[in-house]
């Protein structure tokens, strides 16, 4: 069954850098509802679980480590389509690869620091929102 919710985290180089207005403001005018919202931490062993499907992967220690030196916002999103139109919105993994107008363009500094999450498929989005939020967190 398709849903019509995603799951967004807004990273940690992004809250540094102070972009969390910006990118909430983006994502609201994108359509988007925010169902669910907070400033939270991941800690190593949460951050190795999130990205355990990139286990293998040459980057996935200092992916890691990244995701987990910080503060990040944890949003689940609603809007008709919402996976693949929140993909579009944020654009490509790569910034130098992303569409203008899209938040990892305008945000992101590089393929490994890039601004935000999104989830690729309505499983993962459900997954990936009750790792972060209860239900009784989902509006
Ligand atoms: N990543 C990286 N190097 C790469 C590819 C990905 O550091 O060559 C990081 C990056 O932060 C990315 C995350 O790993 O957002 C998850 O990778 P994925 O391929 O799922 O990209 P996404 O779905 O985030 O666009
Ligand atoms: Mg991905």
């Amino acid at each position: 069954m398709a849903t019509n919710r995603t799951f967004t985290m807004i990273k940690p180089d992004a809250v540094q850098n102070g972009h969390i207005g910006n990118i909430l403001a983006m994502i609201t005018n994108g359509g988007f509802k925010i169902v669910s919202l907070k400033l939270t931490q991941l800690t190593v062993a949460d951050a190795q679980e999130f990205y355990a499907v990139h286990a293998a992967r040459p980057f996935y220690g200092e992916l890691v480590e990244f995701m987990s030196r910080g503060p990040i916002v944890a949003a689940i999103l609603e809007k008709d389509n919402a996976v693949e139109d929140f993909r579009t919105l944020i654009g490509a993994t790569n910034p130098a690869e992303a569409a203008e107008g899209t938040i990892r363009k305008a945000y992101a500094t590089s393929i490994g620091e890039n601004a935000v999450h999104g989830s690729d498929s309505d499983e993962n989005a459900a997954i990936e929102g009750a790792f972060h939020f209860a239900g009784r967190e989902q509006f």
